[in-house]
């Protein structure tokens, strides 16, 4: 199974602005030079005059600098493929990032590379956290769309009030955008999710599972598991007191763990104009925090088998940079050494970044 993240922002997609760009270059010029008093190599290279040694020095030495000075982190909102053996495409969430994704298949002889089964390469499985517009608005601009030989089938909860294809189309009604939703020429196929209907789904040798987020209007946590490996994805959810004992079964025995952590602890209960979400608190906006999902995924942890997780930071707050993004993982990696989580048994605590790909043997 092969998990690749290609939208992680929350709430909006944040391109960096020319100021954070040109603060990101102030920021990398000055560490090089500190660095490179601290070394006579480059002076030798330099003098030599050769391009491929100056260029294979100048990669060598990004490679040991943090994404925040070197690319910062992409800011599209959600999307996650999910690539298993025989099975078809699977998708989470339409977010702006799914527009790379459209990319990418483009360029691809099959939507799913680890799939050998011809009557699973012109389907995508599409699941949908939730309908709010962070996690459909990309999906407009999924040339796989535009593809009459392709069947796309949309899995989202269930709207007390209106059918998940009336809420998608919404978007792309006139004169929101050009082409309706009836224009598109793939094959639609739906299924309207509840937390009381069937509790998994299989899609080919994928057993998908799902439970109710705490968030405004409602979300859906997700899980995906082949052979003993799993991905559990909670993007949009609010902590409460206590951990979500939903969430606890549905990250439990995880290799990965993609957690909600929008805002800092300090954010969340108000916190001043110094802090990248500003002063207003956030308690009932439907987000969590790094200490929560930290406290999340050590009690799937605790109540699982397996030894180690990888927890992923997800869905994040537009407002904060990218180097005060590097800084929220600090804090958490400090949070969690502070409270003895990982010594038992080992959680590795990651930035969730486009394009990362995580890989499991199946
Ligand atoms: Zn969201
Ligand atoms: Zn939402």
């Amino acid at each position: 199974m092969k998990v690749k993240a290609w939208g992680v922002g929350g709430s909006i997609p944040a391109p960096s602005s020319e100021q954070e760009n040109y603060d990101r270059s102030v920021r990398l010029l000055e560490r090089f030079v500190l660095d490179i008093r601290k070394t006579a190599m480059f002076a030798t290279t330099v003098e030599r005059g050769k391009k491929e040694d100056l260029e294979t020095f100048i990669q060598t030495y990004l490679q040991t600098l943090s994404p925040a000075f070197v690319s910062g982190y992409p800011r599209d909102t959600t999307c996650i493929e999910i690539q298993a053996k025989d099975t078809p495409l699977i998708i989470l969430d339409a977010g702006s990032g799914i527009r790379r994704l459209s990319q990418d298949l483009t360029k691809r002889t099959k939507l799913n590379p680890l799939n050998t089964k011809p009557e699973y390469d012109n389907q995508i499985q599409l699941f949908i956290s939730h309908t709010h517009w962070d996690h459909i608005q990309g999906f407009p601009f999924f040339a796989q769309a535009f593809n009459p030989n392709l069947k796309i089938h949309f899995y989202a909860m269930q709207n007390p009030t209106k059918k998940l294809e009336t809420v998608l189309a919404g978007q792309q009604q006139s004169p929101y955008f050009p082409v309706e939703w009836q224009h598109l020429p793939c094959e639609k196929e739906f299924t309207e999710l509840t937390p009381y209907n069937r509790k998994t789904i299989d899609v080919g040798n994928v057993k998908v599972s799902w439970i109710p987020t705490d968030h405004p209007g409602g979300a859906l946590g997700y899980r995906f598991e082949t052979k003993g490996k799993a991905v559990a994805i909670a993007t949009d959810h609010e902590h409460r007191d206590i951990e979500h004992p939903g969430l606890v079964n549905l990250a439990k025995d995880a290799d990965v763990f993609f957690y909600d952590s929008q805002y800092l602890p300090v954010e969340y209960k108000g916190g001043n104009k110094n802090t990248p979400a500003g002063p207003v608190p956030r308690l009932g906006w439907g987000h969590s925090t790094y200490e929560w999902a930290i406290k999340q995924a050590e009690a799937s942890l605790e109540a699982g088998t397996k030894q180690e997780m990888t927890l992923v930071l997800v869905h994040h707050e537009p407002a904060r940079n990218d180097f005060q993004l590097e800084q929220l993982l600090e804090q958490a990696i400090g949070y969690a050494a502070l409270n003895n989580v990982g010594t038992d048994k080992q959680m590795k605590i990651e930035l969730a970044r486009p394009e990362q790909t995580y890989t499991f043997e199946e």
